[in-house]
């Protein structure tokens, strides 16, 4: 699943659209038996409603907000934004046709096409279909980023975190599960969790109540560490994600013990199922 780096690399990547006219949107056949059969697939809200809030729309520009991208549209007095989650394996593409979509299974499952004013394209992909698109008038509509956590650059961010970790009702939950959570922190998925947690030398099992707050502050500069590092790295590359462009990090190459074996100090990796995702530690280098 696409964690922060990921998102934030793929808003940058598809800054080419600013400018550009949204002209027509088609939808797949899956997205349409989808809301057909009253599933809201990938398209959440009636299919009529999400082409008319976007068509003849501009992209005025692009943000991200956790896991969260949007597009700012505006046409006249008139403003929407388009905003998007990858869910498990969504992935954008914007080029001149579907053709280009370099690898077999995106190609094959695109699922929302922008027709765009230059005749290039916004492709959304999605193989397993669990990501989501939708029109809102203003971010602070949006309840998942109402509640959202300060972002991980913001000057606020590094206090909220120690804050909402030792909220009492946090107390007795594993610390890996509270950092997942995007009231505590933005965007830090399965991976990038296990992975700040080793950098921290705290066990992702501990209970979040006894963890100092002097570890706390480490851990989220852990945590703010390890998502600079992947965006210099060009994000992760696993699975199903794939970059905008089709393009592959290399930050994979830099997990301590994210499906690894054997921790940087040559320790045995242990693995746990904790909040329903396999997690990865070091039993030596962590506590
Ligand atoms: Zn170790």
């Amino acid at each position: 699943m696409p964690e922060l780096p990921e998102v934030e690399l793929v808003k940058r990547e598809l800054s080419t659209v600013q400018g550009l006219t949204i002209e027509r949107v088609e939808v797949s056949e899956k997205v349409t038996l989808g809301h057909n059969a009253g599933k809201l697939t990938v398209v959440k809200e009636p299919v009529d409603v999400f082409m008319k809030n976007t068509e003849n729309m501009k992209i005025i520009s692009l943000g991200r907000r956790g896991k969260y991208l949007y597009f700012i549209l505006q046409n006249g007095d008139r403003v929407k934004y388009l905003i998007g989650h990858l869910g498990m394996s969504g992935a954008f593409f914007h080029l001149d046709s579907l053709d280009d979509i370099v690898e077999y299974n995106f190609r094959k499952h695109w699922q929302v096409i922008f027709r765009l004013s230059d005749g290039s394209m916004l492709v959304y992909a999605d193989i397993r279909r669990f990501g989501e698109l939708r029109t809102i008038d203003r971010l602070s509509d949006f309840l998942p980023v109402v509640r959202m956590a300060p972002e991980y650059d913001d000057e606020a961010a590094a206090e909220h975190f120690v804050g909402a970790v030792r909220h009492p009702a946090n107390a007795g939950k594993a610390i890996k599960a509270v950092i997942m959570d995007s009231t505590v922190v933005t965007g830090a998925g399965n991976i990038y969790a296990c992975e700040s947690l080793y950098d921290a030398g705290i066990l992702p099992t501990r209970k979040a109540g006894n963890v100092s707050v002097k570890r706390l502050r480490d851990l989220f500069q852990a945590i703010v560490d390890v998502f600079e590092l992947s965006l210099s790295q060009g994000g992760s590359t696993i699975s199903d994600y794939r970059s905008s462009t089709g393009g592959s990090g290399e930050m994979q190459n830099r997990f301590k013990v994210y499906q690894r074996k054997i921790c940087p100090e040559g320790h045995d990796i242990t693995t746990k199922v904790i909040a329903g995702r396999n997690t990865f530690y070091c039993t030596k280098c962590q506590r």
